[in-house]
């Protein structure tokens, strides 16, 4: 490593692990460590030993050229699917009726509730990143590469964090009053040891960007709950910021069933969403070819927007 390279793997380490505050408007207190989703209820239900497998963005700095960006990796339940968020009051006090069984996910109240807790957790996401390149592109011992390319990001995360932002008010305002705003469907599936949570806006292509700063981009949610009895999947959008893609997107899933539940979900992971996992068993019956191909598509529609993904059953056997 570099002098250039340590600089920015310093800064990087640093955002990434310091204390940051409680992400709910007016507290001050230290954020905890705050799980996407339950850890006992949920997560535990399809661990290995304690462990699950993530997805996890490598370190920019390890970024070879042509080289994926994200990879598999193993992680303790205690860990998993978590990040520092909340207070342990708002954490515990927000999300008690997602926490408290009986888990009922048909609900609409506790839809809304996933819907925020990952609306946080992208914000919270973003806002380090926001952290870590400021202090990048302004550090002395740093010379830029490419100092436009740069900015340019830091620029696009930060109205990323707007769009956000705004479906955070709008899921706010939901919760305290609901007005049927938003858009959910459920669908029941056999066991299978996957599970995500995720708010994420369609490719670019089909994302049309309104000249009023005021309204947001669309965006889309989909949270994939294994439960004892079989995995539960929640899909959904504002009725009002919603597009074509995310229509078509929630008609595909009522098309899916337990035959084609795994290819459906391959399609999801490699072009809609970075923010799940999978059991250590299921991870070690993926074979090395299809974890490549997976690793490589996903790369391209990072880097090629519109990028047509061909058809990949990750989960094959
Ligand atoms: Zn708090």
């Amino acid at each position: 490593m570099n002098s250039r390279q340590k600089e920015i793997f310093k800064i990087s380490t640093e955002e990434n692990t310091r204390k940051r505050n409680c992400i709910i408007d007016g507290c001050n207190k230290k954020a905890i460590n705050s799980h996407l989703l339950q850890r006992n209820g949920i997560l535990k239900n399809i661990s290995n030993n304690g462990h699950l497998v993530e997805r996890k963005l490598k370190d920019p700095f390890k970024w070879a050229k042509n080289d994926e960006i994200s990879e598999f990796r193993e992680i303790g339940l205690k860990k998993a699917f978590s990040l520092p968020l909340m207070c342990s009051k708002h954490d515990s006090e927000i999300f008690k009726p997602i926490e408290t069984p009986p888990l009922d996910f048909e609900n609409y109240h506790a839809q809304l509730l996933l819907s925020y807790r990952v609306t946080l957790a992208e914000i919270r996401k973003k806002e380090i990143v926001v952290d870590t390149y400021t202090r990048i592109i302004n550090s002395e011992k740093i010379t830029l590469r490419n100092p436009e390319n740069d900015k340019a990001f830091l620029r696009g995360t930060k109205y990323g964090m707007k769009d956000l932002t705004q479906f955070k008010k709008l899921i706010e305002a939901e919760i305290k009053t609901p007005t049927n705003s938003f858009h959910f469907e459920y669908f029941e599936f056999s066991k299978f040891e996957t599970y995500a949570s995720a708010i994420f806006s369609p490719p670019k292509t089909f994302t049309f960007g309104s000249t009023n700063p005021e309204k947001p981009y669309e965006q889309g949610f989909i949270h994939v709950i294994p439960l004892e009895d079989g995995l539960k999947v929640i899909v959904g959008y504002h009725k009002q910021y919603v597009n074509r893609y995310l229509k078509k997107f929630v008609k595909k899933w009522r098309k899916t069933n337990n035959d084609n539940l795994s290819e459906q979900l391959s399609q999801v992971f490699c072009r809609n969403i970075e923010n799940w996992g999978t059991s250590p068993n299921m991870y070690k019956s993926m074979t090395k070819e299809n974890i490549e191909l997976f690793n490589k598509y996903f790369y391209l529609s990072e880097i090629l927007p519109g990028f047509m993904i061909p058809k990949l059953n990750l989960f094959e056997k």
